[in-house]
């Protein structure tokens, strides 16, 4: 399947002699919003990264839009990552900040700008380019973080639990624009949480991971409604 999304094969990780990732399979379909769930040290953080290229892969494959990627560089592989912590820089403005990655790619100064320009009014931030970080909410910095994957035109989102440091309201706010951010540009997004309400809402398939390996994955309604066994459901699914 040439068109195909995301496919890992057989992904193994040790650091030193301990493995915490035990050959895991997944295909992940073009465009498709894919949720990994599982406790804290599951290894949601090292799947992602291993994906991103931030970590190497002990052994197995990674193929993004059926290029096998498994040894590019992260820059190379058509992904962009949110993180949770927002990781901007505080010298710089919020235009700047959304800019840089794509001023060290050499791009040139009016695509960027045409770049920053969508990304803004897809993240509805164009008031605030002129701002420096420290002159932003947790929200709006949150949203400059996604604008960064953005103005790069990734094939592939990556997030690692993007709304964790944000309080309770404003995380069903950022949720529902991931959700409609997911509908108008139509990417290939995988998404780390260990909030369940998250996985239920944002995914159309939810990969529960238990001490590096898949433990089910199905949609959010099979995965609710018949979880495979108790640590699933004491997950995600239904109570019983
Ligand atoms: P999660 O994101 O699900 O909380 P992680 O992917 O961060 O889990 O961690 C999975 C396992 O790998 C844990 O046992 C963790 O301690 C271990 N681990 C993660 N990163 C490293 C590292 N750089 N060195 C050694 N062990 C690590
Ligand atoms: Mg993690």
């Amino acid at each position: 399947m040439a068109d195909t999304g995301v496919v890992l094969t057989e992904i193994r990780k040790s650091f030193g002699n301990l493995e915490v990732i035990h050959g895991i399979d997944l295909t992940i379909t073009e465009g498709s919003f894919v949720v990994f769930v599982g406790p804290s040290g599951c290894g949601k953080s090292t799947l992602l990264r291993m994906i991103a290229g931030l970590e190497d892969v002990t052994d197995g494959e990674i193929e993004i839009k059926g290029r096998n990627v498994t040894d590019l560089d992260p820059s190379d592989r058509g992904i962009a990552m949110v993180f949770q912590s927002y990781a901007l820089y505080p010298h710089m403005s919020v235009r700047d900040n959304l800019a840089f990655g794509l001023k060290m790619a050499r791009t040139q100064a009016s695509e960027i700008e045409a770049r920053v320009k969508a990304a803004s009014a897809i993240l509805k931030i164009d008031h605030l380019l002129d701002r420096r970080p420290g002159q932003l909410s947790g929200g709006q910095r949150q949203r400059v973080a996604i604008g960064r994957a953005i103005v790069r035109k990734p094939d592939v989102f990556l997030f690692d639990e993007p709304l964790s440091n944000l309080d309770a309201e404003l995380r069903v706010s950022m949720r529902i624009e991931i959700a409609r951010l997911h509908r108008e540009l139509g990417n290939t997004m995988i998404y780390v949480t260990h909030d369940q309400t998250e996985a239920m809402t944002l995914a159309d398939k939810i990969v529960v991971l238990r001490d590096g390996h898949i433990e089910q994955s199905g949609t959010p309604r099979e995965i609710y409604e018949r979880p495979n066994n108790v640590f699933v459901a004491g997950f995600i699914g239904s109570p019983r």
